[in-house]
């Protein structure tokens, strides 16, 4: 049977099957001997032993799409990032890092506003301008008055994303949102897994639906440290592709190099100041890491 590892604890993986529930298994000694380890997101074969007491033995891991090193965790689709609209107001510069660390991954970005219910039409409108001028699809939501949901869910179907954003959005209760089609199965899933509660906080994939798995990432904050040049950073704002090329000097950093298109974009509105302040910064810090 075909499965996907939701979470791994002390050398047991627990792998989800699509209509027939969690497995706890272990892998056998080929993946030792081939230096291959099991990541929670891969998708394997695995042999049942027991269907009574849902166990089984990983024989095969399929190809990787590709592969987080923090969390680890393989095969990731697409990221879910979520902010409030109000109460908190987004921090744009934490927005903006979580924005570019998820171009420098390649991965895709669904942007959601939560906490619609308690936000002035004006403040939806500022963020909706920002943002999907950008060119990114933003969803707002009220998690408490359960609205939109359904649009998350259609974004998600398919895929394994990753859910980040900072506390106090709403980002819990969104979750719970989502996973409230299959609250039953989850209950199985935590009672199996309950004894290995003390063990470290692992990665683990929460099913959502039967083809939808989303991984809450706490630890995705702790990793705007980016590994790049500071002349890679262009490339992850989308908003500057449309003018990449057509700067007076090769290789504008859009900085403060003359006849650049982009400062030529931001001045005439196509391009937002807060974007674009947030890039300086970026680009500064980026600057000054290397001198080190
Ligand atoms: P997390 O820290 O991002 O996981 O956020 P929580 O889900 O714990 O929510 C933080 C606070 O925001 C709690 O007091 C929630 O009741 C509240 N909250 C969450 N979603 C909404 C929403 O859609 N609207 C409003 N008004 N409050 C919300
Ligand atoms: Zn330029």
């Amino acid at each position: 049977m075909q499965g996907k590892i939701v979470k791994g604890i002390a050398g047991f993986y627990y792998v989800h099957v699509v209509e027939f529930g969690i497995y706890e298994c272990k892998a056998k000694g080929i993946f030792r001997k081939e230096k291959q380890k099991p990541l929670v997101g891969d998708d394997v074969e695995i042999d049942i032993i027991s269907e009574e007491e849902k166990t089984g033995n990983i024989v095969e891991i399929l190809p990787r799409k590709n592969e987080l090193i923090r969390p680890a965790v393989a095969n990731v689709d697409q990221a879910l990032v979520v902010f409030a609209i109000t109460k908190p107001k987004p921090h744009f510069n934490l927005l903006d890092r979580f924005l570019v660390m998820m171009e420098s991954k390649e991965l895709p970005v669904i942007l959601c506003f939560n906490k619609q219910d308690i936000a002035e039409e004006s403040e939806i409108e500022e963020l909706r301008s920002i943002y999907e001028g950008c060119g990114y699809p933003v969803i707002f939501t009220s998690a408490r008055e359960e609205e939109n949901i359904d649009q998350v869910l259609e974004a998600l179907k398919g895929k394994t994303t990753a859910v980040a954003g900072p506390s106090g959005v709403g980002k819990s209760s969104l979750i719970n949102r989502l996973q409230s089609g299959i609250r039953m199965e989850t209950g199985a899933i935590s009672s199996k897994i309950d004894r290995g509660k003390h063990t470290t906080r692992h990665s683990e994939l929460i099913a959502i639906n039967e083809d939808s798995y989303i991984m809450d990432t706490p630890g995705f904050s702790s990793l705007y440290t980016n590994d790049f040049e500071k002349e890679e950073l262009k490339y992850y704002f989308p908003e500057f592709t449309p003018y990449e090329g057509t700067c007076r000097y090769n290789g504008c950093d859009h900085v403060h190099e003359p006849g650049c298109a982009v400062k030529e974009a931001l001045e005439q509105g196509k391009i937002h100041e807060v974007r674009y302040q947030n890039y300086l910064e970026m680009y500064k810090e980026l600057k000054e890491k290397r001198r080190y």
